[in-house]
């Protein structure tokens, strides 16, 4: 349930804002098994809604401009309270996030606050980043893994994620497979046993291929393996089997392309997946608290997936603060020049959410009113 916010009924909505900004990785990110080079820039869809008490919340959204404006007949000169559910949260999904921010800064609470008590003070995050760079610089190949593995422990991370699945697309069968089992073991080697590791295979694989894998790599301590294959219930049950047969503790991991987790459910219910992910900004928090109860019912455990999103480890690490079967959040490597995380800090490989009122994140209005007030497409009362 979703408690009705404490608003004075003459707060008003009078004002939505949405741009598209820009993030910056510090380093290349290659392919994955499925898609090409990533690049070193990402885009999020910023959107801030003002009131006429003079607050304001801005969040990240997946929805396009135009979903926003067929929005706003529900959403400008509404009070903000009017605007959450007791069953289903916030359901606008344009300015979902924006408005769980501005009803955090009216009320003075941090927005895990108004989702329910908070069950942990640390937030583990993993790094999300290791993709494939061996590729990406060829004339360093598999040190290249190595260097990049070791660099995410100096900065921190207690737990990595790596890609895995070249000879889907990208090296012949036989050759990419060898490679992802050798980079797989030489960043256990480098990060050695106390860190987390984790696999992706962006449903590189099947089936066959994914036993085929655990069984070269089952002494790796291979945390999670993540959408190894396409989701089917059959397969699933296959691979589930092989692992208990093996005595392996890899967890399964999947969810992250779902435009909305009904699909899922009975994955959950049947206890075929471990671990839930879908992602933060296109489902939005709402639903994914909604989805974490139902998981939690089943003993499922939830990471949602935020890669090309900085603002969704934020929100996802305020989703973490108050669900109980919360396993962790993601961190990619993309960081935006238009919002900072003022309320946060990460050390050892977790984050600490502040007391501050909303998510916890300020806009630089410097580069906000230079970059992208000029391009900025807003609707007022
Ligand atoms: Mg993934």
């Amino acid at each position: 349930m979703f408690s009705t916010p404490e608003i004075s009924s003459d707060v008003l909505i009078t004002r939505i804002t949405y741009v598209e900004v820009t993030g910056k990785s510090p380093k290349m990110i290659g392919k994955n098994a499925v898609k090409d080079d990533h690049g070193d820039t990402n885009r999020e869809r910023l959107v801030r809604v003002f009131t006429n008490s003079g607050h304001e919340g801005f969040g990240v959204t997946r929805a396009t401009a135009d979903a926003i404006e067929a929005e706003t007949p529900k959403t400008l000169g509404v009070n903000p309270a009017s605007l959450v559910d007791a069953e289903q949260g916030i359901t606008l999904r344009g300015i979902e996030h924006a408005l769980w921010d501005l009803i955090g800064k009216i009320t003075g609470k941090p927005v895990y606050a108004l989702l329910g008590a908070s069950c942990r003070d640390t937030i583990d995050a993993y790094d999300g980043g290791l993709y494939f760079c061996d590729l990406v610089y060829p004339e360093l190949g598999l040190a290249r893994v190595g260097q990049e593995a070791a660099e995410s422990v100096a900065q921190g991370h207690r737990a990595i994620k790596m890609k895995i699945g070249r000879g889907h697309k990208w090296m012949p069968p036989e050759e990419g497979f060898s490679r992802d089992v050798d980079a797989i073991r030489l960043v256990r080697q480098t990060i050695g046993p106390d860190i987390k590791l984790m696999v992706d295979g962006n449903n590189g694989f099947d089936e066959a291929g994914a036993e085929r894998l655990l069984e070269a790599v089952g002494d790796q301590d291979i945390y999670w393996a993540e959408e190894m294959f396409p989701e089917t219930i059959e397969d699933y049950t296959k691979f589930r089997a092989f692992l208990d047969r093996n005595g392996l503790k890899t967890l399964i991991a999947d969810g992250e392309t779902l435009a909305e987790p009904s699909s899922l459910y009975p994955f959950i219910e049947q206890r075929l997946i471990d671990v839930v992910q879908l992602d933060t900004t296109q489902i939005g928090l709402s639903a994914w608290w909604r989805l974490a109860a139902f998981s939690q019912i089943h003993n499922r455990l939830c990471a949602p997936h935020t890669w090309g999103s900085r603002f969704a480890v934020y929100a996802t690490a305020h989703l973490g603060k108050v669900i109980p079967n919360f396993l962790s959040d993601e961190i990619p490597a993309y960081d935006p020049d238009a919002y900072h995380p003022t309320g946060f800090t990460f050390k050892d490989g977790a984050y600490t959410v502040s007391d501050m009122p909303g998510w916890g994140l300020e806009i630089d209005e410097q580069i906000y009113q230079s970059k992208y007030a000029p391009i900025e497409r807003q609707w007022q009362e």
